[in-house]
């Protein structure tokens, strides 16, 4: 049987990037992955810009809508609408930017092969890379990711026309303080919106209901929404191992979704850089480390911002709505700020007030 430098188990972002990396350094990268591409994914498919920036490739050809306003709202109510410099959030959906990613990963050499599994205790390669996803099972196989807890979100489409093209071009609505755990979202894409909420796992039986809540709020009956899908987010807790001597897991194998805004292909594209770079220096060692001196600043913020909105919604709200806070997250939509610790001067109260009361 032919061996290669490094087996990939996974397609996503995570998986095709990772592979591309490696390929493009020389290695020899054989990706495995079950589905047949094109295939969807439960996603929301926003790429924030500093995504973009992470990504291997340019995704230009499969973004559908590029957005510069950011509309924030408070059960439905009250409401602040930003507008920033340049775009902080493309939009897509991942049926097509997976199979783009694949197929650039394809052009450089990896050896893909889709409708496939494999058995890992035989795999044909130095070193394995779990890329498989919230429902994986690499981790488990390599012994790794034990300690993984889980968000949950649900979404659909509506195709203009049941809803107004004007009111959601270039804008994200994002509806806050009613959902537990979570929000709800309205994205612009090219021919439809995207209507979605994402929560606390243990809000799964009322998932439904807090969907229904967003659709009513934008005029809309929850049946009219089309492809309804729901997955898990994957949130890695501090000290989850995700590398050993041979394996490593990368995305949301590795539980690395943001806890707040569940954003996790900015993730993606961050461990696939550090696990090819990891491989390619000859051990894995180190890659634990490189992915919590990358991530572990934003995501801490992250689950304290989580923690404010769900136990003191009306005082974050306050904060929330301000001009100061604004750009802090246009800066760290735009990666110009790798986590908020990094903002220095007045922008900074409002960050020190939402961490205070994430603390409380
Ligand atoms: C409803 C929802 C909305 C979201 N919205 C956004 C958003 O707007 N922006 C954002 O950045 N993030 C968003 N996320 C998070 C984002 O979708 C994930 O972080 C991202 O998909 C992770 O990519 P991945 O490559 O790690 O895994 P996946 O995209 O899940 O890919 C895993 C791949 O592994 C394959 N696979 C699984 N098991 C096996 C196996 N045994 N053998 C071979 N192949 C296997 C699957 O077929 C799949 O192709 C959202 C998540 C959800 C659930």
């Amino acid at each position: 049987m032919q061996r290669f430098d490094v087996l990939v188990v996974g397609g996503g972002p995570a998986g095709s990037a990772t592979a591309y990396r490696l390929a493009d350094a020389g290695a020899s990268v054989l990706l495995v992955d079950k589905a047949t591409f094109p295939r969807d994914k439960p996603c929301g498919g926003g790429l924030t810009t500093r995504a973009l920036r992470q990504c291997p490739v340019d995704p230009s050809p499969v973004v559908e809508e590029e957005v510069d306003v950011v509309e924030l709202r408070f059960r439905y109510g009250d409401a602040v609408v930003r507008h920033s410099q340049a775009p902080v959030i493309r939009m897509t959906q991942r049926r097509r930017l997976d199979a783009f990613l694949l197929d650039a990963a394809r052009d450089k050499g990896v050896e893909v092969r889709e409708g496939t599994t494999i058995d890992i205790a035989h795999a044909p390669a130095d070193v394995i890379v779990g890329a498989d996803g919230a429902n994986g099972t690499t981790a488990r196989g390599v012994g790794l990711g034990a300690g993984i807890v889980h968000g949950v979100a649900y979404e659909g489409n509506v195709p203009y026309g049941l809803v107004d093209r004007e009111r959601y071009e270039r804008r994200a609505v994002v509806e806050l303080a009613d959902i537990p755990g979570g929000y709800g979202w309205v994205f612009a894409k090219g021919d439809h919106v995207n209507v979605g909420v994402g929560a606390w796992q243990s809000e799964g039986p009322r998932i439904r209901e807090h969907l229904a809540r967003v659709c009513a709020a934008h005029g809309l009956a929850a049946g009219q929404l089309e492809n309804l899908r729901g997955h898990r987010l994957p949130l890695r807790p501090p000290g989850v191992r995700i590398a050993n001597e041979r394996a490593l897991l990368v995305g949301d194998a590795a539980g690395l979704i943001d806890p707040v805004s569940g954003d996790g292909m900015y993730e993606c594209f961050v461990s696939a850089k550090l696990a090819a770079e990891a491989i390619l220096s000859g051990s894995l060692a180190g890659y634990e480390q490189a992915v919590d001196a990358a991530l572990a600043p934003l995501h801490r913020a992250s689950w304290k911002l989580k923690y404010a909105l769900d136990r003191w919604p009306r005082a974050s709200w306050r904060v929330a709505r301000t001009r100061l806070l604004w750009r802090s997250v246009e800066r760290l939509l735009l990666g110009e700020l790798a986590a908020p610790e990094e903002q220095h001067g007045l922008a900074r109260i409002p960050l020190r007030a939402l961490e205070r009361l994430g603390r409380t």
